[in-house]
């Protein structure tokens, strides 16, 4: 039986279709009654979405920042993290 842990790491890193078919059948068990891997799950599908939305969407931006916007940038985050 696989621990929660275990279903958490599998859901982040693995991908469903290169499991073998014992791991896909344990994993959607457990995910389909543990409440908080269900929700995991889900939140892990809803970010995929995102993620692929965002790409799809997202624009070529070719524009470079100047050296004076470099060098503001660099010292505000420079007393940022003093
Ligand atoms: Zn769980």
């Amino acid at each position: 039986m696989l621990r929660c842990k275990d279903v958490a790491k599998a859901l982040a890193d693995k991908n469903i279709r290169d499991m073998s078919f014992f791991e896909r059948f344990s994993l959607v068990v457990h995910v389909m009654l543990c409440p908080f891997c269900g929700k995991f799950h889900k939140d892990v599908v809803k970010h995929q979405e995102m993620a692929r939305c965002f790409h799809d969407h997202e624009e070529p931006n070719d524009e470079k920042m100047d050296d004076d916007a470099k060098k503001k940038l660099r010292e505000a985050l420079s007393k940022e993290c003093k």
